[in-house]
């Protein structure tokens, strides 16, 4: 079995929404629920985060924007709303990643969960977006490479596309970005041609699902095009951004991936049958959108349930 973490901290309760916003702190009661009445709990690292620093921030976002959002508060955009204690959480959302990444690097786990609020892949260098503050997996991919592990696959199966994520990646030959999303969908961006720039094109693999994709689509997404790519670039470590609005019963989707579909996903991105070629590597998910109780905290059962086994 598997050493797997789990990050979770009672301050991501405090980001508090306005009544009926589908990103409620209920998300995470949900999840913790369902994890201890499964008695799953008691095999899981429970990790404790830490605050991600100023310059874990910036190594993603500009200096302004930290300092804009140690103060704001109310609507950031008609999505994103920003309560007393959302900075703090969302610092700690960060730095439950970055506090995985160490606690993998020093050996004390394999794997991790981060089971944090608010999200973080619709965030952009200079601005809150899509219920997002700070892009909490960007911040761990570049504390990753911080602490060597230089080349980092970063997958996201949230049913909408990592803007942020991809934005702060596209120039960059050393961390993958790859995502399914139903597209066109919200924030409009993750065509099949945004392949990256520069020096990072090839680098960035967007596969659209168009309104109705279900399991058989994302089947070929995870069994068949991703576990080739991972071998290609063999990356020193994956991090997830483990978004569960894809699922059929999900208020925020169009998407019909079934809870078996979920489970295919998941089996993908551990490569379970694919040819071993690279070595074992840290995995961690961070989650982002999930916004059925009920599928989210099943969702997350299965994850969890799956990052247990060799
Ligand atoms: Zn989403």
């Amino acid at each position: 079995m598997k050493k797997v973490g789990f990050a979770y901290d009672d301050i991501f309760l405090s980001h508090k929404m306005p009544q009926g916003h589908p990103e409620s702190s209920q998300r995470l009661v949900r999840i913790i629920d369902t994890l201890k009445s499964k008695g799953i709990w008691k095999k899981l690292y429970h990790l404790k985060p830490r605050r991600a620093l100023e310059e874990e921030i910036t190594s993603v976002h500009s200096e302004q924007y930290f300092e804009r959002m140690q103060t704001f508060t109310g609507y950031y955009d008609p999505d994103t709303y920003v309560s007393e204690n959302s900075f703090e959480a969302a610092l700690y959302a960060a730095g439950a990643v970055v506090d995985a990444v160490d606690r993998c690097k020093n050996g004390e786990i394999e794997r991790a969960f981060c089971a944090v609020r608010p999200p973080g892949h619709h965030a952009e260098r200079d601005r809150a977006m899509g219920f997002c503050i700070f892009n909490n997996v960007a911040i761990g991919a570049r504390y990753a490479q911080k602490l060597g592990y230089h080349k980092v696959f970063i997958i996201d199966f949230d049913v909408h596309h990592g803007n942020g994520t991809q934005h702060t990646f596209e120039e960059d030959d050393t961390v993958f970005y790859f995502s399914t999303h139903q597209y066109p969908h919200y924030p409009g961006t993750g065509k099949d041609t945004e392949r990256g720039k520069g020096k990072g094109e090839g680098y960035t693999y967007n596969i659209p699902m168009p309104h109705g994709s279900g399991d058989k689509d994302y089947f070929y997404a995870y069994r068949d095009i991703l576990p080739r790519l991972i071998m290609d670039f063999r990356p020193d470590i994956i991090l997830v951004s483990a978004g569960y609005d894809l699922h059929s019963k999900d208020p925020l989707s169009g998407i019909n991936v079934t809870g078996e579909g979920m489970r295919s996903i998941i089996r993908g991105i551990f490569l379970r049958s694919s040819l071993r070629v690279i070595p074992s590597i840290p995995y961690i998910f961070t989650l982002e959108g999930g916004y059925n109780l009920q599928a989210l905290g099943d969702s997350v059962f299965m994850t969890v349930t799956e990052m247990l086994e060799d």
